[in-house]
């Protein structure tokens, strides 16, 4: 059985570079572990022999991740250091599968660094998604909340400084700052959970800011493990997943749904737009 550590190429050339997501954070591969190879080594292993040819490989792991036959994804490993808000940092560490090792604002200071979104970002309130934003803000709305965001970074860092000065405690001192005061952390997530992760921050309901970093770890990952990611774009990216009732609804009424046949069916009003949404790709 092979026993040498795999050594991937591309991921040596990515490692300690930084990839700048919002506008002042970024991603950085500190270390992997592994690679597509590990994952058919795996899989292998029962049989005590390896495989020899990459098109086998690359059917074994389409297989897998079709299957969800998820254990041999988890002997991959990337970590990362990860520079973001700290409300995207609240969302990201809610995945718990990871290790986490976060910059200590008790034991020092934060740098004087925010996220500040671009005026386009600004939008209202989605009317569909209670948690989402929707339509364009007129411009000059879009620059007085930006300048709100900019005046309040200002003042509490000022104030920051002036208590922290006057020697008030750091972990006191920090609850004054705002949410998008920048934070850091090492992430270190098997290939499986990270996949979770990128699918479920990826997706359009997820958050703008979030999504960027989600979208820039894939940019990576995908050239580190081509055959895996080329896997999880087909069977779960691009994908659709139909319960029962939408498997009725259009053995009834086909992919050309009408609004009248869609409230006849037995999907709720959130079901049916997340079914159009579906429908979509079929288009
Ligand atoms: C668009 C979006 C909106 C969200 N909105 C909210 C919100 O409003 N409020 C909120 O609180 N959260 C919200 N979340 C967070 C969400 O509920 C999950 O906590 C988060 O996405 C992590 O997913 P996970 O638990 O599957 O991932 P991980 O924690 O990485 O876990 C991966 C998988 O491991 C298993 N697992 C891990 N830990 C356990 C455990 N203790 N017990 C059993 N199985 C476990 C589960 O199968 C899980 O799917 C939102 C997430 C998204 C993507």
């Amino acid at each position: 059985m092979e026993t040498k550590r795999l050594v991937v190429p591309v991921a040596e050339e990515i490692l300690g570079r930084e990839y700048s997501v919002l506008n002042k954070g970024f991603i950085r591969l500190v270390d992997y572990m592994g690679g597509d190879e590990s994952i058919v080594q795996a899989a292998r292993v029962a049989y005590g022999k390896g495989t020899k040819k990459v098109s086998e490989g690359r059917g074994l792991i389409r297989n897998l991740m079709r299957n969800e036959h998820t254990s041999p994804f988890e002997m991959v490993e990337f970590k990362w250091h990860c520079k973001m808000p700290i409300f995207v940092a609240r969302q990201w560490i809610r995945h718990r599968t990871a290790n986490v090792n976060e910059y200590s604002m008790r034991y020092s200071q934060p740098r004087d660094e925010f996220y500040i979104p671009a005026l386009e970002r600004v939008k209202f309130q989605s009317s569909s998604n209670k948690q989402g934003s929707g339509e364009e803000v007129p411009k000059d709305l879009a620059l007085e909340f930006v300048d709100w965001v900019i005046n309040t970074d200002d003042d509490s860092m000022k104030k920051y400084k002036k208590f922290s000065d006057e020697n008030i405690a750091r972990e006191l001192v920090r609850i004054g700052l705002p949410l998008n005061t920048y934070t850091e952390w090492y992430w270190k997530c098997d290939l499986h959970n990270t996949l979770h992760f990128l699918k479920l921050r990826m997706a359009p309901e997820a958050q703008y800011e979030i999504r960027e970093y989600a979208n820039a770890m894939a940019g990576i990952i995908k050239q580190i493990v081509p055959l895996t990611y080329e896997a999880f774009d087909d069977y779960v990216l691009g994908g659709v997943r139909l319960s029962k009732q939408e498997i009725e609804t259009m053995k009834k009424y086909g992919m050309k749904i009408s609004a009248n046949e869609l409230e006849e069916s037995n999907l709720s009003g959130g079901e049916q737009k997340e079914f159009l949404e579906k429908l979509k790709k079929f288009e």
